[in-house]
């Protein structure tokens, strides 16, 4: 497999450091607003490539962390006269309800931050000993002229960052680039005891200490949206590599943002689209689609017509799945070697949903039944659910047949005004038509309550104008068409 590490900026095979194991952390949510889809793209990239690791027999361990102490948390506690803690648990809730519905799967792990203070404070002990920290009255800062290779990931020198780095208001600092590893004790703010001077954690500390608690001091993958390459990445490998002399992460993998209005999707400056709202509107399935169109690493857009386009290919799939069932081969758990390969090159997942959409086509023109294991396999790998519910359906509860094969006749004379006269008829029903070479397809959208009177209104009508017509010219066909709806 062929991943683009951030660190070399090229494109790696990946070799685990472990054999046939993947040890993974992916930086999670601040929990003090609910998840919008620009989270979601990270998780839905990080957790396609955890099912596709699983797919080629790797053990996966998967970790991804809630930050639950931060000042903007800490600022909306107060703002909502409640604990921090009631506000983290608020949004982890919010969390997991999104996550779940989006059948990502579950990490191993989900530490807090607030839940590893004392590794925490381990960790900036180290670094205080080892000469690469000092103490301010605002907190513990890390030296970032002390690590030689500061700047390696974000391929920035030093003297690059200074120049667009803001003025820190800390004159104590040594060098504005340096950043806290711990925030000293102010009043009305959560605090911990640590031996030097109590206080709270600075964020880029957390995931070093969570990441090498549960993954060791050196593991496989690192992922994290585009945005946390700097400083918040570039500082974890600093602290974290300082601490141990080790690597600290063998490849970082960024997704690009998701944008609106070709802005970052951003809870600081109100541009986003809450995950919940568009749950709301749309599948989880077809986010997820709209999601894994662009490969991970492009920008992408957000437009409501490209979630529509994702919702109108979703029904696609949905059609191919009622006429691919009515014959149902024997399932086998088979994913077509084209896909297999386009997810092992940096996990190109709009090719592999291309392969897909070109077998759901050539489908409905062989109707070759063994494309249903392949298909299911492949968006089962890609980790649709499918399964969920099932809002379309073959049904023939309404006894519609009749009123099928009235159309088909009508369409094969070329009698169009009155197959859409039928076509109505059924939609009032709920019913929607597809039409192949061969046959019409067609599903329920949705239940809806119908007037059986306005119904009978619309065959009758259709009766009504079929006898005209006859009373002119009596095709047979015309007769077939009036004997088949007669029942309505
Ligand atoms: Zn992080």
């Amino acid at each position: 497999m062929y991943l683009f590490n951030t660190l070399s900026r090229e494109k790696e095979e990946f070799k685990p450091l472990k054999e046939n194991e993947v040890r993974i952390y992916t930086c999670g949510m601040t929990v003090q607003d609910a998840p919008h889809l620009g989270h979601l793209r990270t998780f839905i990239f990080a957790d396609v490539l955890r099912r596709f690791f699983e797919f080629l027999g790797y053990k996966v361990i998967y970790i991804q962390n809630f930050t639950d102490i931060d000042d903007k948390i800490i600022q909306r506690a107060k703002e909502e006269k409640i604990d921090w803690r009631d506000i983290g648990q608020r949004y982890i809730d919010e969390y997991f309800y999104v996550s779940d519905l989006m059948n990502i799967k579950r990490a191993d792990a989900y530490p807090k931050a607030s839940q590893f203070i004392l590794e925490m404070i381990n960790l900036i002990q180290k670094l205080l000993k080892k000469g690469y920290a000092y103490k301010t009255k605002s907190g513990i800062y890390f030296e970032v002229e002390k690590f030689k290779t500061y700047g390696k990931l974000s391929k920035k020198k030093i003297d690059e960052l200074l120049a667009g780095a803001r003025v820190e208001v800390d004159e104590e600092k040594k060098n504005p680039l340096d950043f806290a590893l711990w925030k000293s004790y102010k009043e009305n703010e959560p605090y911990w005891y640590a031996p030097f001077g109590r206080g709270r954690p600075g964020w880029h500390i957390e995931c070093s200490a969570m990441s090498m608690h549960y993954l060791g001091e050196t593991f496989d993958i690192h992922i994290g949206g585009e945005d946390l390459i700097f400083p918040h990445h570039e500082n974890e490998i600093a602290q974290s590599e300082a601490a141990t002399n080790k690597p600290f992460v063998k490849y970082f993998l960024h997704n690009g943002l998701l944008l609106l209005k070709g802005e970052k999707m951003a809870k600081s400056t109100k541009n986003y689209f809450l995950a919940k709202e568009a749950l709301r509107e749309y599948e989880p399935d077809i986010i997820r689609l709209f999601l894994l169109k662009a490969h991970y690493r492009s920008p992408y857009e957000f437009t409501t017509e490209r979630l529509e386009e994702a919702k109108s290919q979703w029904q696609r799939i949905k059609e191919f799945f009622i006429f691919a069932k009515k014959g149902k081969e024997a399932f086998r758990f088979i994913v077509p070697e084209k896909i297999v390969n386009a997810l092992l090159d940096d996990l190109n997942t709009p090719f592999a949903l291309g392969e897909i959409f070109k077998m759901i086509e050539e489908f409905f023109k062989t109707k070759d039944l063994s494309l249903y294991s392949l298909v299911y396999s492949s968006l089962k790998l890609l980790g649709f659910k499918l399964t969920e519910k099932e809002p379309l359906y073959l049904t023939t509860e309404d006894n519609i047949e009749n009123l099928i094969k009235a159309r088909t006749i009508a369409r094969k004379n070329k009698k169009y005004d009155i197959s859409d006269k039928i076509r109505t008829a059924l939609n009032y029903l709920g019913y929607e038509l597809r039409d192949t070479n061969e046959e019409t397809i067609f599903f329920k959208k949705e239940e809806k309550e119908v007037n059986k009177e306005e119904f009978k209104k619309i065959v009758d009508a259709l009766k009504k104008e079929i006898e005209e017509q006859l009373k002119e010219e009596e095709f047979p066909y015309l007769k077939e068409i009036l004997e088949l709806i007669k029942e309505y």
